[in-house]
């Protein structure tokens, strides 16, 4: 997921997945939260707490965002990308599962088809014998 830093007067009712919302008059911002969960963020950009700085590249958020309430998220937004940071959410967990589970599932089904392929060539040599 990538960010565009869109300054607005007030907050859309709609917050787009993509978009780092600043207002400049209530000192705040808001985006969806960056794991794709849906969740919109808010923050508020003062000397305090949230920095945002419009670079070349794209928008730079400071510090990160940590989503622990929801999620678990917990990242950067620096030149307008995501910079994931160490702590897994369960469902970065679960990803990382399902992903794993999915390579393997891949390798049996190699395994099958290799097999089905071992088992045509077989029954062609074999035809073909008895062809003869
Ligand atoms: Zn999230």
């Amino acid at each position: 997921m990538r960010y565009e830093l869109i300054e607005i007067e007030r907050f859309p009712a709609q917050v787009e997945p993509g978009v780092l919302y600043y207002s400049q008059e209530f000192k705040m911002c808001a985006h969806r939260c960056a794991c794709g969960c849906g969740d919109v963020i808010q923050l508020p950009v003062d000397n305090q707490n949230y920095r945002i700085a419009a670079g070349a590249k794209g928008v730079t958020l400071r510090p990160s965002i940590g989503n622990w309430n929801i999620c678990d998220a917990h990242y950067y937004i620096t030149d307008g990308g995501v910079e994931w940071m160490p702590k897994w959410s369960a469902e970065q967990v679960a990803a990382g599962r399902a992903a794993e589970d999915a390579r393997r599932e891949r390798f049996f089904d190699r395994k099958v088809i290799w097999r089905k392929y071992i088992g045509m060539w077989l029954a062609r040599l074999f035809s073909g014998f008895r062809r003869r």
